[in-house]
């Protein structure tokens, strides 16, 4: 279950970046999630759950999942359009796969408990 690296991975980033006592009043971690990420939302909260039973630091924290739709740049007529129902085509018809959003899995926010 790839989610379970994956959230310890968000931990560490978050370990590297903040002191011990600012993590003890982490109250919620935002992440973004594309929609190409392969990410499951319900899979990571749960995952999440699973991992921070052990990580006492982490206990206050929740876990937001906001999820992003697939962008695209047309590289012909430089339409920026949504993907719906994975068809990679611009407005225009022109098949394309440069991706401008959709691939990432970054933490978008933490907030902290006054
Ligand atoms: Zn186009």
């Amino acid at each position: 279950m790839h989610e379970i690296s994956l959230v310890r991975n968000i931990l560490k980033t978050l370990e590297a970046e903040f002191e011990k006592d600012e993590l003890e009043k982490l109250s919620r971690i935002d992440l973004k999630v594309g929609l190409l990420s392969n990410v499951e939302p319900i899979l990571i909260q749960n995952a999440f759950e699973a991992v921070i039973q052990d990580e006492q630091r982490f206990q206050n924290a929740e876990l937001y999942v906001n999820l992003v739709p697939i962008i695209i740049k047309c590289e012909i007529c430089g339409d920026e359009s949504e993907v719906k129902n994975y068809t990679f085509k611009c407005r225009n018809g022109h098949p394309t796969k440069n991706i401008l959003q959709g691939e990432e899995l970054t933490i978008e926010r933490v907030h902290f408990i006054d």
